[in-house]
């Protein structure tokens, strides 16, 4: 699956120029971010990480993972009506990780006093990367699903432009006209306005929920145009904002500064490090409310690592999806091996094969946002400590996916031009909305493909590992 610019990876003076080409082609296009220095300040921008060039995505597996979009956008929202799979399933997870058993919490919580919110949106991201069987022939096989805060849904729509400019200064006018259109952040602002106009409310807002830190405005921002240019109104607010002005009337709509809320878009809210006592006091709040919350906080843990496991068990996805057999296979084709590390035989007996062969396997807690997996020999390590202790139920275990890796240019502000051999791992933009029991919008609204160094294991395009990159197909 090699992309047809082999050729020029070695030619020091081609690329030299068309790195120039691209990164202000990357400025002119909106690919941007702020600074590490200011991220709260658009003074100084520079431009999010990108590669040089597109990189290769067999089109097979690219066809595969946008048909089985709406099938996984089912089951999400499936999940999260499913108060008994979530119980039963987070069990033992909510003993030992803290973040999960509080929003476990509010999910009670408001499930006991009785849901307000009558109308449901989902936007996801699929990721997936492609592993290499042994005779070579690559897999479609799914990372994980994000239902919370998926991002760079903006960014994405803007890299085809700047990697087809860099294929012409390259000599391949021809490529550059297969790069495919793309554009998540409508798909998801289309999601976001029918939402907003099943709530009913003209003069109500919507609110984006925003982090303390905000790098990534750019991002956020595309989607926001796109509600404006329909006449819907959007505010930013952080959980302290929420704290000191949010409430609720009798029949608790939220108002926010006076202001009624119609939606409520988290782009925050997925960490620990997102919450403090006031913060969850803001997220109960808002999850009480009958606004929209995208997602609400049963979304927020169909999402998690251990519901991720717990779907690969045998009759699972076919009790969640009644009468949906292909759907139930369309899914289940993408699912890597994974494994329970719940207390008894079958945990001791994964446990112990991992610590004997580390490097089959990833080693992965219930967080979000990268950096938090472990591998090889740390994955032993840890393992070896906690193989007896309650601890381990906190973690899952997953087969590591093994691509094909191929030669690239990682662009990032200051830092030098160098060749890498790099992984991709692709996402599908998910979007839906449900009005009481009636599924009345379920799409595939895009994708991302985010590109890395071999030599990390981990980590996303905001964590500083990945870059943003475009699909060829081949
Ligand atoms: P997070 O919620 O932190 O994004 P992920 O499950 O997406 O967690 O893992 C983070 C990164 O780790 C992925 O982007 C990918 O690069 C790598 N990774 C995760 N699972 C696997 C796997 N099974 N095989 C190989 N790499 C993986
Ligand atoms: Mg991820």
């Amino acid at each position: 699956m090699a992309a047809p610019w082999e050729d020029v990876l070695q030619n020091e003076p081609a690329i030299r120029e068309a790195a120039s080409v691209a990164v202000d082609a990357a400025l002119l296009e909106g690919v941007l971010m702020r600074t590490e220095r200011e991220p709260n300040a658009s003074d100084v921008v520079s431009y999010a990480p990108f590669t040089l060039l597109p990189s290769a995505v067999p089109s097979a597996l690219f066809e595969q993972a946008y048909a089985v979009q709406q099938d996984f956008n089912l089951l999400v929202d499936a999940i999260s009506q499913n108060k008994e799979f979530l119980e039963h399933t987070l069990a033992s997870t909510i003993k030992v990780d803290d973040f999960t058993a509080q929003l476990f919490r509010i999910h009670m919580q408001v499930l006991e006093e009785g849901l307000a919110q009558s109308v449901f949106l989902g936007i996801n991201r699929s990721d997936y990367m492609f592993d290499c069987g042994v005779d070579g022939t690559p897999s479609l096989k799914q990372i994980e699903i994000n239902t919370i805060a998926a991002s760079f849904g903006g960014l994405t729509s803007r890299t085809a432009a700047v990697h087809g400019r860099v294929l012409k200064v390259l000599g391949k006018s021809k490529e550059a006209s297969r790069l495919l259109p793309n554009n998540p952040s409508k798909g998801l602002a289309l999601g976001i306005a029918k939402a907003w106009q099943l709530y009913g409310s003209q003069s109500a807002v919507v609110m984006f929920l925003v982090e303390e830190v905000q790098r990534n405005i750019f991002d956020q921002r595309c989607v926001e145009n796109e509600l404006w240019n329909r006449n819907i109104r959007v505010i930013r607010k952080r959980f302290s904002d929420v704290f000191e002005k949010g409430s609720l009337d009798d029949a608790k709509r939220l108002y926010m500064d006076g202001q009624e809320v119609a939606v409520v878009y988290y782009r925050e809210g997925y960490v620990p490090k997102n919450y403090d006592q006031q913060n969850w006091e803001a997220r109960l709040l808002l999850e009480r409310s009958r606004a929209v919350k995208c997602p609400d906080i049963a979304t927020q843990l169909a999402g998690t690592k251990k519901v991720q496991q717990e779907l690969s068990r045998p009759g699972t996805l076919e009790r969640l999806l009644p009468g949906r057999a292909e759907a139930v296979a369309r899914i289940r084709a993408t699912f890597a091996g994974l494994y329970s590390l719940d207390m008894g035989e079958e945990g001791d007996k994964i446990a112990a094969t991992a610590i004997a062969d580390p490097d089959r396997f990833v080693l992965k807690p219930q967080r979000e946002g990268g950096g938090n997996n472990l591998y090889g020999e740390e994955l032993r390590q840890v393992l070896e400590k906690i193989r007896d202790s309650p601890e381990r139920t906190s973690y899952i275990l997953m087969d590591k996916i093994k691509p094909q890796p191929a030669m690239n240019y990682l662009l990032r502000a200051h830092s030098p031009l160098q060749v890498s051999e790099c992984i991709s791992e692709l996402g599908i933009f998910g979007v839906y909305v449900r009005q009481g029991k009636e599924m009345v919008m379920n799409k595939a609204a895009g994708h991302l493909l985010r590109t890395k160094a071999i030599e990390h294991a981990d980590g996303g395009v905001a964590a500083g590992v990945a870059v943003l990159d475009t699909p060829y197909l081949v």
